[in-house]
This record gives structure tokens, C-alpha cells and sequence, in this order.
């Protein structure tokens, strides 16, 4: 029989010499390799695609091996609906106590009163949170009313009248142009067709949330919840305001801090940027800032535990303990000093960045940062969001096109680009660093020009790229990764020999 990968390793390594997370991830890709090589191929190349490209995606990061271990195990065969004492199946008794660690660990985290580990995705742990607030706040008064508190002995009459008022009421998010999520009332999700949605904006001149202007609208609207949170808003959030602005407008305060929850969690945002604090719910992807698995958590006052709980069956599938069993890792590593200083390292090299690329003349939203991303605008150098992605792409830089508040470009082309500095902190970039990175993608902005177009015209796709800056880009972010490299424990060079065919 053909060697395998780890065998080979343990050949030609004395004992003391053993690495043992090499020998993991051996011992894990010799198995996917078993039945499937070209799967086990995809697993090393996507490690050398990141290891050898810059990583600026600002909902990306990089997790523990620690959290990797936790989910790659016989975890995912066991089915858990409904939750911790609680369940629709038997001999659960492990995935209870692995849920239950996961979710004490998020509120000692957090400072929350209740948490719930069970959602899949960000996405998902929306809608979890909009159907307990339907169920908490229009379902159950409704039922009470009746008398009749299971749906299931509702008249036909009885149930489509509730599913209609379920069905019309109000949410109020940022508006998916001015930086809030597509759940959070874009007409393509499923979001804005539960919900009338009644979106804010940022304010046209300032790019940034006006809080008068919130309160105005909400005392208007009246909405059934208030949504706060983002997906590209370049600066932190008085969640205070939004309380005393949802208490007057009657409306449940929700906030998605899916992209900060790790500067939450880090004690960057504290007191009144605090959400767990002052909202009535939150939610989170558990893998952007706070580096855990991919996965969400949602946090709430006690008042919406028990609707929160009924997640699953209500919503979400069956949970996914092994994913469970990693974000507890996630949620112990991040009580660390070590995280905490992380955390504060990833806003100082945000602003850091910002600064510097405002130095070198580029544009940001609002001017700036307060959190860990911010919006380069790449109209002055006669660019679509789309090229300067490509253009980054090339020069081996990853990261993602924006729409600006207002594009002229819409969502598909956009004038922004998105830049984030959790993974490179997580790498253990600092401020120095922060400079070369600026110095980069100004040199590639100022070096990309729009392609011709067949008929003469301009692409508002295609580039060309001034060949010298991308040869010499590419190098620079070499370099830069030799010294900053991604989990160092792993032979990269030995496993591409061995699975890459
Ligand atoms: N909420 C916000 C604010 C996000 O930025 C995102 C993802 O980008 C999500 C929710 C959705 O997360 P997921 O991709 O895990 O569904």
C-alpha cells in the first residue's frame, strides 16, 4: 500500500522532533485523501491561496487550530433539535452539555443575560431573531386574546388572520446602500418580504448615522423592531441613542454586530457602543472579528429567552454540535488577555491604515475609521469598485468592492472598496505594516487603468494593470508574508508535495 502522508513524516522525524499539529493535519488529510485526493488537494492549495495572498476582507479572519480540531469529528452525526434538557431525540447527552458550555461561555463573554448557540449562519440567526420577536410581541398577545395559547387548535380562520398580522409589520435597518446587511430588509432576501421594511440612511453629506433623523423617522414609522448594525459603516455606534429611540417609538431594539462583535467581545467597544448591553436582542456570525468557526450566536434580555430557545424547530434545522463544540473554543480563547489586546490591535491598525492612505491622497467615507474597516473611494482614479477588485486581486491582495452611500455605480459595479484588518492582525501586523499595505494599493490604484472596450469605449470590468507595479506589488506582499506567516506550525511546502498532484 501506497505511504501515506503522515507516515512519511513520522519516518524521517525523531520523537522530541514531533510536530503535533503537522501531525493533525496530516493524519485528517491522508483520511480525505483516502477516499477523495482531489478534495484533500483543494484543502492544501486553498491553505497556500492564503498563506500567499494579503487578506483584507473585513469579514474575514483566521480561527485556532484549537477551533479547526473542535469541528472536524463524529460531532455532526448526531441530531439535538430543540435544546439543552430539551430535546426531540434521545441520547443527547453530551451535545447538551457541549451546548450548554458554548452558551455560558458567550454570556460570561458577553455580559448577556441568555445566550443561543444554535444558528447556522449570520443570516440565519436573523431570522431566528425576527420570528421571537413576531412570536414574543404579535403572536403571543394574539393568542392570548383568544384564550388559546397552542396554534395548532387554532380555527383556519383563527391561524390565517394571526399569519396575516404576522405578516405586516415593520422593520426598520440600515438601509443595504448605506452599509446595512441584505437581512436586514433588502428586497432580494427573504427579510424584506416578511417585513414592511422602512430603512434609514446615512446622512448624505456626513456618511454617517444621524440620530435625529433616526428618531424622526422611527416616531413616524412606528416600527415592530429597530435594527441596528452593519456590513460596511466605517464607525462605531451609540447603541444608547438607539435604545432611547426604539423606547419611544415602541420598538424592540435588535442589533446585528456580526462584523464588530469581536471588538465587542475584545472590550474595544465599551458603555454606550456596548450593544449586549442596551439592545433587546443581538446577533452575530461567530467567524468575522470574533475569529471563531463560521457560524452565529444570539444574545438576548431573559424576556425573549424562552422565544429565542424555539429556535429550532421554528426556524432553523437541526443543530450542528461539532460546530457548537468550536464556537465554545472560540467564545473561551476570546475571554483572553491576548484576545483583548488583539481586539484593540485591530481598530489601532484600522485607523492606522485609514490614516495613512488618507496621507497618500486617497478618499475615505466619512474620513476615516472607528472600528476595523473602512471604504476607499476609487472614483478619482477613474475606477469601478469591480476594477480596483480585480486590479487588488492581481497584485495578490484580497479583498472586496463596495457600494458607497448613494453609488452613481449601484451594488454590482460600486465606486468603494472594503478593507479590513482583522486577519492581518490576527498575522501580527502592526502599525509599520499598516504603511507598506497603504503605500500598496495606492501604487495599484495609480498604476490601473479601465480596459478598451471592442467598440473603443471603457470597461467598467477589465483593467490593465502597469505590469512594473504588479510584479513589484506581488513581491512586496511576498515579502511581507514571509515575515507574517500564517499558522507557522504548518509544513505548507511538505504538504503540497504530498497532496497536490
Ligand atoms: N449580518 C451582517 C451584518 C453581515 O455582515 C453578514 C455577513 O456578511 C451576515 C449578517 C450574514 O452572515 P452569514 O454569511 O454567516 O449568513
Amino acid at each position: 500500500m501506497k505511504e501515506s502522508g503522515l507516515q512519511m513524516y513520522l519516518k524521517n522525524i525523531s520523537m522530541e522532533n514531533i510536530n503535533t499539529a503537522l501531525v493533525a493535519y496530516l493524519a485528517n488529510l491522508d483520511m480525505v485523501a483516502k477516499t477523495f485526493p482531489e478534495i484533500a488537494e483543494n484543502i492544501v492549495k486553498e491553505f497556500s491561496d492564503q498563506r500567499t495572498h494579503l487578506k483584507l476582507i473585513a469579514s474575514e479572519n483566521y480561527c485556532s487550530l484549537s477551533v479547526q480540531a473542535a469541528m472536524g469529528n463524529l460531532l455532526t452525526d448526531k441530531y439535538a433539535e430543540g435544546y439543552p434538557e430539551h430535546r426531540y431525540y434521545g441520547g443527547c447527552q453530551n451535545i447538551d452539555a457541549i451546548e450548554s458550555a458554548a452558551a455560558e461561555e458567550a454570556k460570561l463573554l458577553f455580559g448577556a443575560e441568555y445566550a443561543y448557540v444554535q444558528p447556522h449562519a449570520g443570516a440565519d440567526a436573523n431570522i431566528t431573531a425576527y420570528w421571537a420577536i413576531l412570536s414574543a410581541k404579535i403572536e403571543m398577545p394574539a393568542l392570548e386574546k383568544i384564550g388559546e395559547m397552542n396554534v395548532s387548535n387554532l380555527t383556519e380562520q383563527q391561524w390565517e388572520a394571526l399569519r396575516q398580522k404576522l405578516g405586516n409589520q415593520k422593520l426598520m435597518g440600515l438601509d443595504y446602500y448605506s452599509g446595512g446587511h441584505l437581512t436586514h430588509g433588502y428586497r432580494q432576501n427573504i427579510s424584506a418580504r416578511m417585513f414592511q421594511t422602512c430603512s434609514y440612511t446615512v446622512d448624505k453629506k456626513t456618511g454617517l448615522l444621524d440620530y435625529d433623523q433616526i428618531e424622526e423617522q422611527a416616531l413616524k414609522e412606528k416600527p415592530l423592531i429597530l435594527l441596528a448594525g452593519y456590513s460596511a459603516y466605517p464607525r462605531s455606534i451609540n447603541f444608547r441613542k438607539f435604545k432611547e429611540i426604539a423606547e419611544k417609538a415602541g420598538a424592540v431594539l435588535m442589533v446585528d454586530m456580526a462584523h464588530f462583535a469581536g471588538l465587542v467581545a475584545g472590550k474595544v467597544f465599551t458603555g454606550d457602543e456596548d450593544p449586549v448591553r442596551w439592545a433587546d436582542i443581538v446577533t452575530t456570525t461567530t467567524h468575522k472579528t470574533l475569529r471563531g468557526p463560521r457560524g452565529a450566536l444570539i444574545l438576548c434580555k431573559k424576556e425573549f429567552a424562552d422565544v429565542v430557545n424555539k429556535g429550532c424547530p421554528l426556524v432553523l434545522g437541526g443543530p450542528l454540535p461539532h460546530m457548537m463544540a468550536a464556537k465554545a473554543i472560540a467564545f473561551r480563547e476570546a475571554q483572553s488577555k491576548a484576545y483583548q489586546d488583539y481586539a484593540h490591535q485591530v481598530r489601532d491598525n484600522a485607523r492606522a491604515l485609514a490614516d495613512a492612505a488618507m496621507k497618500l491622497g486617497m478618499r475615505l467615507q466619512t474620513g476615516g475609521t472607528d472600528n476595523h474597516l473602512m471604504l476607499i473611494d476609487v472614483q478619482p482614479f477613474g475606477l469601478t469598485g469591480r476594477q480596483a477588485e480585480t486590479a487588488m486581486t492581481q497584485c495578490g491582495i484580497t479583498l472586496n468592492r463596495n457600494a458607497l452611500p448613494f453609488d452613481p455605480n449601484g451594488a454590482w459595479f460600486t465606486s468603494g472598496l472594503r478593507i479590513g484588518t482583522p486577519a492581518v492582525t490576527t498575522l501580527g501586523m502592526k502599525e509599520p505594516e499598516m504603511q507598506e499595505i497603504a503605500e500598496m494599493i495606492y501604487a495599484v490604484l495609480k498604476a490601473t487603468k479601465p480596459a478598451k472596450t471592442k467598440s473603443g469605449g471603457q470597461s467598467r470590468t477589465h483593467v490593465e494593470i502597469d505590469s512594473k507595479v504588479k510584479i513589484k506589488t506581488e513581491q512586496k506582499v511576498k515579502d511581507l508574508l514571509k515575515r507574517f506567516v500564517l499558522y507557522p506550525e504548518l509544513d505548507l511546502e511538505l504538504l503540497k508535495r504530498i497532496y497536490i498532484r
